[in-house]
C-alpha cells in the first residue's frame, strides 16, 4: 500500500480555504524559495532532528475524519499543502477519493511546478485550488525559487478551463516582487492568462526561528514583516486592471 510523508497535520486552520480545515503538509518540495516559512519541508527526507510520518491513505483519512464535525459546521474541509503535495500525485488522487467518500471537501495549495498531465488530473479531482505564483518574470522566478515560471504559467493557464475553482496566490516579498513595476508586471501576465481572482500574501517572519533552529542561512533575517495595509497600492494596481484582489489568506 502506498505511503506519503507528512511533516505536519495542522488542525483548525482558517487560512487555507473556506471554514475550519486541517492542513496536510507533505514533506518535500521542488522549489527553494528564499523566503520559505517551512524550510524543514523542502528536502524529500526530513532534516536531522526533524520528523515526517509516512501515512497510508487509510491512516491519514482516519486522522482527518476525526474533525469532520468542525468541517461540516463551518463549511470547511481538508487542504493538501506542503512542501509540494503534487510530488505525490497517485497518493493525493487516492486520498481525495477517500475524503470525498467520507463527505469531506478537499482543497490543494500548490506551486504547480509539475508535469501538465499530472497537474490537470489532480486539479480536476479536488474541489478548490490555490496556485502560487512567485514572480511574473522567468529569470527572477528562477533567482528567487530555483526554477523558472514557464511550466507554472502553463499550468495556471490550463487550470482556468478546469471545472475546479482556482485562486492565484502571490506571496509579496520585500525587494523581490513588491515594487510598482512588479504590480504592473503581474497584472500584465495575469491578464494575458485570463486570471480573474488573486490573493496577495504579505511577507511574514513565521519561519525565521526555524532557520535558526535548523542552522540554515536565511536571506530575510531581520526583514520587517509586511502589514496588509502595506499592500494596498499593489492591490489597487491589480484591481484597476479588472482582477479581483484579496489581501491575506
Ligand atoms: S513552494 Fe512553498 S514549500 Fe516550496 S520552497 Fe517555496 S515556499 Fe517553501
Amino acid at each position: 500500500m502506498q505511503k506519503a510523508p507528512v511533516f505536519n497535520l495542522q488542525k483548525f486552520s482558517i487560512h487555507d480555504g473556506a471554514g475550519i480545515r486541517t492542513d496536510v503538509f507533505f514533506q518535500g518540495c521542488n522549489l527553494r524559495c528564499a523566503w520559505c516559512s517551512n524550510p524543514e519541508s523542502q528536502p524529500m527526507e526530513p532534516l536531522p532532528g526533524e520528523k515526517a510520518t509516512a501515512y497510508t491513505v487509510n491512516e491519514l483519512v482516519a486522522e482527518l475524519v476525526k474533525d469532520k464535525p468542525f468541517y461540516d459546521e463551518s463549511g470547511g474541509g481538508v487542504t493538501l499543502t506542503g512542501g509540494e503535495a503534487l510530488l505525490y500525485p497517485a497518493f493525493v488522487l487516492e486520498l481525495t477519493r477517500a475524503l470525498h467518500s467520507a463527505g469531506i471537501h478537499v482543497a490543494i495549495e500548490t506551486a504547480a511546478c509539475v508535469n501538465e498531465d499530472v497537474f490537470s488530473q489532480v486539479l480536476s479531482s479536488v474541489d478548490f485550488a490555490y496556485i502560487d505564483l512567485k514572480h511574473y518574470d522567468d529569470a527572477k522566478h528562477k533567482a528567487g525559487t530555483g526554477v523558472g515560471n514557464g511550466l507554472i504559467l502553463r499550468n495556471i493557464a490550463n487550470s482556468l478551463s478546469s471545472k475546479t475553482p482556482v485562486v492565484v496566490r502571490i506571496p509579496v516579498i520585500p525587494g523581490y516582487n513588491d515594487s510598482e513595476a512588479d504590480s504592473a508586471g503581474f497584472a500584465n501576465v495575469l491578464n494575458e492568462l485570463g486570471v480573474k481572482e488573486v490573493q496577495l500574501l504579505p511577507f511574514h517572519q513565521l519561519g525565521e526561528s526555524k532557520y535558526k533552529k535548523l542552522q540554515l542561512q536565511y536571506e530575510y533575517d531581520g526583514q520587517k514583516q509586511m502589514r496588509e495595509s502595506d499592500l494596498s497600492a499593489f492591490a489597487e494596481a491589480l484591481s484597476k486592471t479588472g482582477i479581483q484582489v484579496q489581501i491575506g489568506g
